[in-house]
């Protein structure tokens, strides 16, 4: 679609009720480390190699293993996403992306970067045979895009791959860990999910 999400969210009536796929989508607060399921997603940075946040949990929880497979890959563009196994974890796959820096700013470069994520990180699961995926709240802590942005790229761009290959997953799970993220989620989630 054409609509561009805005802080004041998606046009009405663009995500209609589906009940079939609506009851796929689930809100989680805490780490995203814990989760027993198919695949996590990392928001990582272009070498791949482990940082702060997000990415430095779960390397943490994984072990050294997991930086040794992820440094086979040769690191990741910003919007793409490669996946590795969990090692550690309980999750079986951990699906690395990257998303973009937004300190300079939100523009066209980032927001499509951003849902590039979402979108490839679906995509890297889906090839997998992964039907339940969780997404920490990618590029909102130390690359800096605004959170009430973010939320729209992120349930937008998981709502329009869901509408073509609702098949393919079971689950897809919002892992919000900061009360603000929490607040956001559960705000807008009715606006692209209304049977949720
Ligand atoms: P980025 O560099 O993409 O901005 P960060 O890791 O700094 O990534 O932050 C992304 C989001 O992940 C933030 O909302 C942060 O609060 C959250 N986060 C940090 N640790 C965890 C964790 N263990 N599980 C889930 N989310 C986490």
């Amino acid at each position: 679609p054409v609509w561009t999400p805005s802080a004041d969210g998606p046009k009405p009536g663009l995500y209609p009720r589906n009940e079939k796929l609506d009851q796929k989508i689930s809100l989680y607060t805490g780490d995203i480390t814990k989760l027993e399921i198919d695949a996590i997603v990392n928001a990582a940075n272009n070498t791949l190699l482990g940082g702060g946040g997000v990415d430095g949990a779960i390397h943490r929880a994984a072990g050294p293993v997991l930086k040794k497979e992820c440094a086979s890959l040769h690191g990741c563009e910003t919007g793409e996403a490669k996946i590795t196994c969990g090692y550690g974890l309980p999750a079986k796959y951990v699906i690395h992306t990257v998303g973009p820096i937004a300190q300079g700013g939100v523009g066209e470069e980032q927001r499509k970067a951003l849902r590039s994520c979402y979108d490839n990180s679906l995509k890297t699961a889906t090839e997998k045979s992964a039907r339940s995926v969780a997404f920490p709240c990618i590029s909102t802590g130390i690359y800096g895009y605004p959170p009430e942005k973010a939320v729209h790229e992120a349930l937008a761009t998981v709502r329009e791959y869901l509408d073509e290959h609702h098949d393919k997953l079971d689950r897809v799970i919002f892992c919000v860990f900061l009360p603000m993220d929490k607040e956001l989620y559960m705000q807008n989630l009715p606006l692209y999910f209304p049977a949720a």
